[in-house]
């Protein structure tokens, strides 16, 4: 399932799209400020990857860019990794403050409130 990545003529902002279908393509919107007006970096096409794969290719003393930052699907991985590394399970509680946290950010922070 190919992922495309598209830049963002409005805010310059680069991100992913999975595109079902060619029609789907015409929904891609910027996450960020929500224009249409969007450019697909054809040379950048790049595959579904699998948490475990984004896992192992992961490295927290890399410099991140503020892409990385903005793939929500970045958020925890830090963690993880970390978890990971010191042999800690971080539990089942954890996998879905994260779920929640890349899917509904805004909700976390209400709960918490
Ligand atoms: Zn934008």
């Amino acid at each position: 399932m190919p992922i495309y990545e598209y830049q963002c003529r409005s805010c310059d902002l680069q991100f992913q799209w999975l595109v079902m279908k060619r029609e789907e393509e015409k929904q891609v919107a910027c996450p960020e400020c929500g224009s249409k007006r969007v450019k697909r970096l054809i040379s950048r096409v790049v595959y579904h990857v699998s948490e475990q794969d984004r896992l192992d290719s992961f490295d927290p003393t890399a410099p991140k860019t503020d892409s990385f930052y903005k793939d929500s699907r970045n958020i925890g991985l830090a963690a993880k990794k970390r978890a990971k590394q010191l042999g800690v399970d971080l539990g089942k509680g954890f996998e879905e403050k994260l779920e929640k946290l890349r899917t509904d950010p805004g909700g976390v922070i209400r709960d918490s409130e």
